[in-house]
C-alpha cells in the first residue's frame, strides 16, 4: 500500500511541515520542540501550583567535553521549562561506591522526579549497575530494565519511554496528522537494533498498530525491506547509507542518524570544518519521500524535550496526578 500524498497547503504553516526544494516536507524538529517546550512550561507551573515542582538532577561523572555540553544543555532546558534543576559534577576519580551513594541519595530525595546519569561513565564505573540502582519512577532516560519491560509489554502508562524513541515518535504522529495518514496497520520498518533506539522505537511502533521488520547488519538485502515501509526509521550511524532510490514513494521517514564529515574549508579558530548527515542521503529522499526529518534540525532537538517530557510525567506520578494529555 502507498501512502497517498498531500500537495502543499496554505495551512501546512500551523503544521510542523515545511516545503522543501524536492517533493517531500521536511519534518521541523526544532519547531517541533519548542511547542513541546512551551506545552511543558504552561503544565510545570500548574502542577508547581499544585504543590510539586517538577525536579531534574544531572549526575556528570569526569570531564568530557562532549558530556559536559549535554549534562549543560538538559540543565537550561529543565531551567526553561521551570523545574528545580540540579547538577552534581564529580571527579573522574569518582569509585562506585561513591556514584551508587548518590544515586542512593537522589532516589530518597522527594524534591527530584527524574534522575539523569550522563554516559559514558569513566573506565572502571560499572554503568550497568548504576542506571539499575536509579528508582525506575525517576528513570527519566527510560534505561533501567523494568522501563524497558514496561515498554516490552506496552504499558505506557506506567513506563517511561527512552527519550529519542519518544520524541522520534511525536515528530511521526504530527506528520502524519498534518498529512492525513493513519500509522494503523502500515509497513514500519527500523533500520537498527539498539537498545536506547532501534528495539524502542519498534516497541512503539507495534503499539500503534504497523506492522514492524527490524533490520540490522545482518539483514538480506536492505533496499528490498526498506522498499516496503510507509513508515522508515534509519537509526544506523552510518553516514547517508540509504539512498533514495531504496525509499518508496510517499513513505515517512524519520532519521535518527547524526554523523560528522568532513566539510570544505576552516573555522574562525583554524579546525577544519565538519558538518552534520544523517544515514538517509537526504538530498535524494526529498524526491521520493513524503516527509523526512533533517539533520540537523530534525530528531536532535527532540531529545532533550522529552527527556524533560519524562521528568514531568515521574512529577505528575509521583504526586498521584495525571499528566497533561500531551505527556501520557
Ligand atoms: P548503535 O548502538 O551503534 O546501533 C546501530 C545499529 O545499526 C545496530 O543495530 C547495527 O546492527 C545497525 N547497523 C550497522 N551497520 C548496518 C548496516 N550496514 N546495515 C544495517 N544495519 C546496520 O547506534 P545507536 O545508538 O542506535 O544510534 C544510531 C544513530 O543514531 C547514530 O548515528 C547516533 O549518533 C544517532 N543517535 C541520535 C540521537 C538523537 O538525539 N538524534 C540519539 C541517539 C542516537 P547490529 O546490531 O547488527 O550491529
Amino acid at each position: 500500500m502507498h501512502l497517498t500524498l498531500v500537495e502543499p497547503q496554505a495551512s501546512q504553516s500551523t503544521t510542523i511541515l515545511r516545503p522543501t526544494a524536492g517533493r517531500a516536507f521536511a519534518i521541523d524538529g526544532k519547531e517541533a520542540a519548542q511547542r513541546v517546550q512551551a506545552e511543558l512550561t504552561a503544565a510545570a507551573a500548574a502542577l508547581t501550583a499544585a504543590g510539586t515542582k517538577p525536579g531534574v538532577a544531572v549526575v556528570l561523572v569526569g570531564a568530557d567535553p562532549a558530556s559536559q555540553v549535554y549534562v549543560k544543555s538538559k540543565g537550561k532546558a529543565a531551567l526553561a521549562c521551570g523545574f528545580h534543576s540540579v547538577q552534581h559534577d564529580l571527579p573522574e576519580a569518582t569509585t562506585q561506591a561513591e556514584l551508587l551513594d548518590l544515586v542512593d541519595r537522589l532516589n530518597a530525595d522527594p524534591s527530584i522526579h527524574g534522575i539523569l546519569v550522563q554516559l559514558p561513565l569513566p573506565v572502571g564505573i560499572d554503568a550497568t549497575q548504576v542506571l539499575e540502582r536509579i528508582a525506575p519512577e525517576k528513570d527519566v532516560d527510560g534505561f533501567h530494565p523494568i522501563n524497558v519491560g514496561l515498554l516490552g509489554i506496552g504499558d505506557l502508562e506506567r513506563a517511561l519511554v527512552p527519550c529519542t524513541p519518544a520524541g522520534c515518535m511525536m515528530l511521526l504522529d504530527k506528520a502524519a496528522a498534518a498529512l492525513g495518514l493513519a500509522l494503523d496497520g502500515r509497513e514500519a520498518v527500523v533500520v537498527g537494533r539498539s537498545n536506547i533506539v532501534g528495539k524502542p522505537i519498534a516497541q512503539l511502533l507495534l503499539g500503534r498498530n504497523a506492522t514492524v521488520t527490524i533490520a540490522h547488519s545482518r539483514s538480506a538485502d536492505l533496499p528490498a525491506l526498506i522498499g516496503r515501509a510507509d513508515i522508515l526509521i534509519a537509526a544506523v550511524g552510518r553516514p547517508e547509507m540509504i539512498r533514495g532510490a531504496w525509499i518508496k514513494p510517499g513513505a515517512l521517514v524519520i532519521d535518527v542518524g547524526i554523523n560528522r564529515l568532513p566539510a570544505e574549508g576552516f573555522t574562525a579558530s583554524g579546525a577544519p570544518k565538519t558538518r552534520l548527515v544523517g544515514d538517509v542521503a537526504y538530498a535524494e529522499a526529498l524526491e521520493r519521500a513524503a516527509a523526512i526529518t533533517p539533520v540537523p534540525g530534525g530528531v536532535g532537538p527532540m531529545t532533550i524535550a522529552m527527556l524533560m517530557a519524562n521528568t514531568l510525567r515521574a512529577a505528575h506520578r509521583s504526586a498521584g496526578l495525571p499528566p497533561p494529555a500531551l505527556f501520557r
